[in-house]
């Protein structure tokens, strides 16, 4: 699913308020007064309780706290078995539907290194740190190691003149990525410095070859994508493709009627006949569109959530790739 309400859907609105205080419907200020008090009621208890462990810590690797699912897969490649790695949204869960749970904050405290994703998509992690200060974590914002491009579509996560945050989706801002955090885990343990490097270098060849492929493979594809939401640009500008609309421009929005006609007229206009949805996600609008104009819907993973496996990347970058073959767009 998109990634791309967080900032709808900050901290003070997923920490659950339930009854009784909601039944007295409090002001606004003070919903995100008690919301404040009680993350660091919960950070403080998680620092003291780190604090006070009684088991002495053991060399169990450095431990890492990534943000959204493209880094951990990334971060795991490059520890290796070294290192703990830890992504805060569980399973299946996008940066957008992410609600902290004390569990989440005892990580961070405990972290050696914070790897996040950056250009707004994990701003809900700030209060996060702010509540466990720690004078040895190291956080990494990926997205400077990266060539980052402007957002295509006008939306409320991102306006006119802001970047894209779905950099991941191009192999090449993938390969910088793992070169800046290999080099950060090589400073911050250096112990452990050549099997970082090495990994990091292994895990290149094979990203630079998945780069390769996926450029031969998508020579002669069909050009014009119409995409679930905005996350393609990095993806379509590397292989030669264009994201020519998307269905809901503000992710988490019905499109309005007005914006459908527009799309419609222009799907017609390409002559597309397949538009693509994400994983388990269905939602009504593209069904009435592909009913409406007999079109095919297939798949394309903006790579937000996926299996643990250390070679997710690659697999679901290929399928996407073999996606948009199979679509008899012209
Ligand atoms: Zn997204």
């Amino acid at each position: 699913m998109s990634c791309c309400l967080e900032q709808e859907r900050h901290l003070p609105v997923t920490i659950q308020l339930q009854l009784p205080i909601s039944s007295f419907q409090l002001h606004p200020m003070s919903v995100r007064l008690l919301t404040t008090i009680l993350i660091l009621i919960t950070a403080v208890g998680a620092v003291l309780a780190v604090a006070f462990k009684k088991t002495p810590t053991q060399n169990r690797g450095i431990k890492i706290v990534t943000t959204t699912y493209p880094l951990y897969i990334f971060s795991k490649n490059i520890a290796g078995e070294n290192a703990d790695v830890k992504n805060l949204l569980p399973n299946g869960v996008g940066p957008h539907e992410y609600a902290p749970t004390p569990s989440d904050i005892v990580a961070l405290a405990e972290a050696d290194i914070v790897v996040k994703s950056g250009v707004h998509l994990d701003d809900w992690l700030t209060p996060l740190l702010d509540a466990t200060p720690s004078k040895t974590r190291t956080i990494i914002d990926a997205s400077e190691f990266v060539t980052l491009l402007y957002a295509e579509q006008d939306s409320p996560e991102t306006p006119t003149g802001s970047y894209d945050p779905h950099w991941w989706l191009n192999p090449v801002n993938t390969i910088a990525a793992v070169s800046g955090i290999g080099e950060i885990l090589t400073q911050k343990d250096p112990a452990h410095a050549e099997l970082y490097q090495a990994n990091a270098a292994a895990y290149q060849e094979k990203l630079k070859k998945l780069d390769d492929r996926l450029r031969v493979k998508l020579k002669d594809a069909p050009k014009n994508l119409i995409t679930f939401h905005p996350a393609f640009i990095y993806f379509v500008g590397r292989y030669g493709l264009k994201q020519l609309a998307v269905v809901e421009p503000s992710p988490g929005k019905d499109p309005t009627p007005q914006y459908l006609a527009e799309l419609m007229s222009v799907i017609r206009a390409n002559k597309v006949t397949t538009i693509f949805s994400e994983p388990q996600f269905s939602p009504r609008v593209m069904e009435v569109l592909a009913k409406d104009l007999q079109l095919s819907v297939r798949t394309l993973d903006p790579l937000e959530t996926g299996p643990d496996v250390a070679d997710a990347y690659q697999n679901i970058m290929w399928t996407n790739a073999a996606a948009i073959l199979d679509a008899d767009a012209q």
